[in-house]
């Protein structure tokens, strides 16, 4: 199947592109919030370096398994790049999806028990409309908000800032 990952079973960086265009669409027209998380697994070269790329295929398919298991059917779990999968959450506003990438974070942390090696990812979000305008905003303000995880120290979530609300419309007269 051209829309799935063959390593994680997951959707592709391609479907989940379509998708995201598909549900923010949709969204938009029945007013409702879309939420996406990026996550990227911290430290992954060394985790490679150390215990062998096949761990870190194993450890990979073990994080894409965590992720489905914790989300609904209707969300959307995809391989975006190497180490690094992107969630959207369809009807999903900011502090729901904060409560969400919590328990993915604590997921992927309590591998390491299962691997014997430490793993982690960092996470980042951004939602529609309070963080982001639409598509072109929504994925760059999630790898953002990632980049600021990382920054942090690693295994942890971070969320795109609030954009100022829209002003309200006004009547043209005249
Ligand atoms: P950071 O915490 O900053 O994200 O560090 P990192 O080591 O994860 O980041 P970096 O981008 O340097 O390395 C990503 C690594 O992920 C390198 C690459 O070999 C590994 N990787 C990407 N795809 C796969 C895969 O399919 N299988 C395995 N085993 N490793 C992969
Ligand atoms: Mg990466
Ligand atoms: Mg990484």
């Amino acid at each position: 199947q051209s829309l799935r990952d063959p390593l994680t079973g997951l959707y592709n960086r391609r479907y989940m592109e379509d998708a995201l265009e598909r549900y923010l669409s949709m969204a938009q027209r029945s007013g409702r919030a879309t939420s996406a998380i990026m996550i990227d697994l911290d430290n992954f070269k060394a985790l490679n370096d150390q215990h062998g790329h096949a761990k870190g295929d194993a450890v990979l398919r073990d994080v894409a398994g965590q992720l489905v298991g914790a989300l609904r059917p209707s969300d959307v779990v995809s391989r975006y790049g190497g180490e690094e999968l992107l969630v959207i959450l369809p009807e999903c506003g900011m502090d729901d999806a904060l409560l969400k990438a919590e328990i993915l974070r604590a997921r992927i942390e309590a591998l390491s028990q299962v691997h014997g090696a430490d793993i982690s990812a960092s996470l980042g979000i951004a939602c529609v409309p309070e963080t982001s305008g639409g598509v072109a905003d929504l994925v760059p303000m999630a790898d953002a908000a990632l980049y600021l995880a990382k920054q942090a120290g690693r295994n942890c979530v971070r969320m795109a800032e609030r954009r100022p609300l829209p002003e309200k419309p006004r009547l043209a007269v005249g």
